[in-house]
């Protein structure tokens, strides 16, 4: 187990401590862990508390704040508070409208907030409980305990707060509550167990394509273990389920809210949420209000949950009005959709706008293509051991664009062919290889201007110019362990050739046979530039990635034109 703690055993206190000296409205009630507003008890309105155990941070003390929670009961991790703190929170905040309890459906969780109330009432404070149980992956009745409170109970936070914000009652608030219960539906899908600090294990294990679909939030296993899919896959599994058991209908509008679960990057969570709007958009669900975050986690495990609430205009509005909680996003939303036309329009245009003519280039563009698309894995191992891991991908996606704008290559003629290649490679080549790309491209298509389509010499002089132009631009000389290492050797050994009176196919055979020695010498070195660079001798035994790409094409434009 590997985790920024002290000792297991005091992971929570210092948790709050962190939490609360961070935020100037929250405090920490003497002797327990429980987060309460600082301006508590409130006089004029519900005070509204929730909690469970910890681990699923920023949820709940994160929603502690002006327009949402009055306070937050924190348990051991995924542990169920102690009905003591509990009720130490509820006398601390309640005021005359008397408290609401918001608490998950687990067993420990309803006995301890439900014994808490109860001795509550018993002193005279005026408390109600709900209990959230979003979780659709579980079917609805059975002998078990019944459905699990998800990530779906922040929305509820959200509505009741603004609700008890504006001044309802006790029992109003509760209605609210139990509406937005009714209407609410979570799934969640999990790519990595997460380890529980005490326990200093995953709580369950997952093989590297494996996923565990409908997990709770406490590492526990799902319902069903799959294979790994597409994002689209998933994310069509997941609200088929939502809308299905939620009775949700075309024409009906939803609140979306995307939440990770703690170890999945803000750029996935976007995607997923770009998923869903699409789905929804698809179902003619209209998406009112939408966000994507962490908001309700189970530590660090990857992965993430979609919630969708039924919501009419009196919920989008308790969805809107203000609140002031750190974890809740103070930028207002608006309905959310996908649209995409603009920029379909946009890239039709470009291509209409360079009619293509056939030509000579076409096959050999398009071995190159394949070629990189068949070698992406191996030069993606490549970068990662040596760098970040792109270029395998990066090239890939460079092929594919080069096929699809194509059509618009003028392919009998060599220097317009180099020229809009280089435009290609500018727009979808990312990293350091795009722009070295684009430049040798660029460059080699001006020395091709006045060249034949036939002219072996003319082509490897253009070679020649745009290797400067990368040596240039990049700023690396031979040895540096780049992809100038496979280029200058099958440069060198290309003009030999052809100067010895070697046919062209004869002469790129020993072009890349110098590209692929000089690659593989790059394994001995250490890297000077580059990404790899930053390992030092740590680089050595593997081979420059962009050298190995280097021999991937060329080798691929041997066998087109041999
Ligand atoms: P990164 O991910 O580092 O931005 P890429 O993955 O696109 O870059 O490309 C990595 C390859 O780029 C390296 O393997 C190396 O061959 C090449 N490269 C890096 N720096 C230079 C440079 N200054 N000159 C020439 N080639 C370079
Ligand atoms: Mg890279």
């Amino acid at each position: 187990m590997k985790k920024l703690i002290n000792s297991p055993r005091h992971v929570v206190t210092e948790m709050l401590e962190g939490l609360v000296a961070l935020s100037p409205c929250l405090a920490l009630l003497e002797g327990e862990t429980v987060v309460v507003r600082n301006d508590a008890p409130l006089v004029d309105k519900v005070a509204l508390i929730s909690g469970g155990g910890s681990g699923h941070e920023p949820a709940h003390a994160g929603y502690v704040g002006p327009g949402m929670l009055t306070a937050a009961v924190a348990g051991d991790v995924f542990t169920s508070p102690a009905t003591d703190a509990v009720l130490a929170a509820i006398r601390a905040v309640a005021g005359p409208p008397g408290v609401l309890l918001i608490v998950k459906n687990y067993t420990g969780d309803r006995l301890n907030f439900g014994l808490a109330a109860e001795l509550a009432r018993a002193e005279g404070i005026p408390v109600e409980m709900v209990v959230v149980d979003d979780d659709v992956a579980l079917a609805a009745a059975g002998s078990y305990a019944g459905r699990r409170g998800l990530a779906g109970t922040v929305l509820v936070h959200k509505i009741a707060g603004a609700a008890a914000e504006r001044g309802m009652k006790l029992s109003e608030v509760k209605r609210a509550a139990e509406g937005v219960i009714a209407d609410l539906g979570t799934m969640g899908v999990a790519l990595t167990p997460c380890t529980v600090p005490a326990a200093g294990r995953p709580g369950f294990s997952l093989g590297e394509e494996e996923i565990e679909l409908g997990l709770g939030i406490h590492g526990e296993a799902g319902v069903r273990r799959e294979q790994i899919a597409p994002v689209d896959a998933l994310v069509d599994e997941m609200l088929g389920r939502i809308v299905a058991d939620r009775g949700i209908a075309a024409g009906e509008s939803v609140a979306l809210l995307v939440n990770g679960l703690g170890g999945t990057p803000a750029m996935e969570l976007a995607i997923v949420a770009r998923s869903a709007l699409a789905w929804l958009q698809r179902r003619d669900i209209t998406v009112a209000r939408a966000w994507a975050g962490s908001f309700l986690t189970a530590l660090e495990m990857a992965g993430c949950s979609l919630s969708l609430l039924l919501v009419d205009a009196e919920r989008i509005a308790l969805l809107d009005a203000a609140a002031r909680a750190v974890a809740w996003p103070g930028s207002p939303r608006a309905a959310a959709t996908l649209d995409r036309p603009k920029m379909a329009a946009f890239g039709a245009q470009r291509a209409a706008s360079t009619a293509g003519r056939p030509g000579k280039l076409g096959p050999v563009l398009r071995a190159v293509s394949a070629a990189l698309r068949r070698e992406e894995h191996r030069l993606t191992e490549l970068d990662r051991a040596v760098g970040d891991g792109d270029l395998g991908i990066s090239l890939a996606r460079g092929a594919e664009a080069m096929e699809r704008d194509m059509a618009g290559y003028d392919l009998m003629n060599p220097a317009s062919t180099l020229r809009a290649m280089s435009a290609t490679m500018m727009r979808a080549l990312g990293g350091t290889s795009g722009p070295l790309y684009a430049a040798f491209l660029l460059r080699a298509a001006g020395a091709m201007d006045a060249v034949q389509i036939d002219d072996a010499t003319g082509w490897v002089a253009a070679f020649q110019k745009g290797i400067d132009a990368v040596a240039e631009l990049g700023g690396a000389a031979p040895g540096d362990r780049t992809m100038l290492d496979a280029l200058y050797p099958a440069c060198g050994e290309l003009q030999d050739a052809l100067a010895a009176g070697e046919p062209p196919r004869k002469a790129l055979l020993r072009g890349v046979a110098a590209a692929r020695e000089g690659a593989s010498q790059t394994a001995t070195w250490t890297a000077r530039k580059g990404r790899s660079s930053y390992l030092g001798e740590r680089a050595l035994g593997h081979p420059d990635p962009g050298a190995a790409a280097v021999v991937v094409w060329l080798e691929a434009i041997r066998e087109a034109v041999g």
